[in-house]
């Protein structure tokens, strides 16, 4: 996988001043000019935690007070080049500008996760995305620019012209989400085309923690004929994390963010432990966010990895949203942890899983593409595994509509 960069080896001691030279030489200027930040920032800090954090709500209600763009500007209008928005999951997008200085800091982003994918020059990466506000891969795509690869776009294309362009264009890498990567091999299959065949040898996913369950990677890595990494961003936060070759979780790249792990209990960050992960951007100075509450829960470990690296490790990358996970009968839950029990089970399509409040009680169904012999083990599986009772019905192959982006297999609902 080649050499590590030097901040990938970091001690604790030159990560803390490192990221703290970069943050504290900025707060002067964010207290000046950033009208939201100025407004929120201490006249004095002498650490992080000095400062405050900010919330997703924070950012939403400036820009419904200051439309369209809210008051986290530290430069004038013209200053920025890009606006993205959030992909909406929860609530109203957020929009975002990037100045050229920012957009060129989410290019370097990208360098370390192509690297330790083992992505170079020579590859050609084919991005099967839409290419929309969403920001997604947009700064994938400008990050395999710089790397030099070869980048083909897959916007405004049906999933079968997709196919069809990976296999003419002899596409090396593909990025997509994990559940679009699955839903590429099957409709392959349809038109006769076995994609394991095809020259990709390198998969990239965001958008969904699949590429970090190993059922699902696994059956990605067989169905495409790939090696699978997974990836962590956001569009108000970057592009922060990436897997290795120890396919275990997911290192935050701590040259460009600080990483930190609230207790919501307590209201205490850390540098490591179980909580929801908290990241400040060292780069995006046109529109930073500075201890950002990302709302993803995570298990964060330091120590040196087996691939080298001292960055800190989202242990199975992330679970999922704080606001995903479910009580059952006093079980806590994450979606995706019934997600990597579905997936190990042969002959399992598409599934749902919908958490139902029935007369003051938590009860889980799961719907699955399967024949019923299966269904039931996917039941005892989970049983047994994850202690809660969950009701699985079994439908035929193709029922379960399929998705082109993110996965919405998770509802909620009172009966
Ligand atoms: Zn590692």
């Amino acid at each position: 996988m080649g050499g590590l960069d030097a901040f990938e080896t970091w001690t604790d001691a030159e990560r803390r001043r490192t990221q703290w030279e970069r943050l504290s030489a900025k707060l002067p200027e964010l207290r000046r000019t950033n009208e939201f930040y100025s407004a929120k920032l201490p006249p004095r800090a002498s650490g992080l935690g000095d400062l405050p954090f900010t919330t997703k709500a924070d950012l939403s209600e400036d820009q419904d007070a200051h439309p369209p763009f809210g008051t986290n500007l530290t430069y004038p209008i013209d200053r920025y080049v890009r606006l993205h928005q959030t992909s909406g999951t929860t609530g109203r997008p957020l929009r975002l500008l990037d100045t050229p200085e920012s957009w060129e800091w989410w290019r370097e982003c990208w360098q370390p996760i192509y690297r330790a994918a083992g992505v170079t020059a020579q590859d050609r990466i084919f991005f099967a995305f839409s290419f929309g506000p969403f920001v997604g891969f947009w700064s994938a795509f400008a990050g395999a620019e710089r790397l030099g690869a070869l980048c083909l776009t897959g916007g405004a294309m049906t999933t079968t012209e997709r196919v069809a362009a990976i296999v003419a264009m002899e596409a090396t890498v593909l990025m997509c989400t994990p559940t679009y990567a699955l839903r590429l091999a099957e409709a392959a299959r349809e038109e006769g085309i076995d994609l394991s065949r095809s020259a990709l040898r390198v998969s990239i996913h965001a958008g969904e923690p699949g590429a970090s369950i190993p059922a699902t990677r696994e059956r990605i890595e067989k169905e495409l004929g790939v090696e699978a990494f997974d990836h962590t961003g956001a569009t108000e936060v970057g592009a922060h994390g990436f897997s290795c070759s120890a396919r275990d979780g997911v290192h935050i790249n701590e040259a460009a963010f600080i990483a930190e792990v609230l207790d919501t209990t307590t209201g205490e960050a850390r540098d490591d432990g179980e909580g929801e992960l908290v990241l400040t951007n060292l780069g995006r100075w046109g529109m930073p966010v500075i201890r950002y509450r990302t709302g993803d829960r995570v298990t964060a470990v330091r120590g040196r990895c087996s691939c080298g690296r001292t960055l800190v490790k989202l242990a199975g990358g992330i679970a999922g949203r704080v606001d995903d996970m479910v009580t059952v009968r006093g079980v806590n839950v994450f979606p995706s942890a019934i997600e990597a029990i579905v997936r190990r089970f042969e002959g399992v399509g598409e599934y749902r899983i919908a958490l139902a409040r029935v007369r003051e009680m938590d009860e889980l169904r799961c719907t699955i593409e399967a024949p019923l012999d299966v269904a039931e083990r996917v039941a005892g599986a989970i049983h047994r595994e994850l202690g809660i009772r969950c009701t699985v019905d079994a439908v035929v192959p193709g029922t379960l509509p399929r998705f082109e982006m993110k996965a919405k297999r998770f509802s909620k609902t009172n009966v």
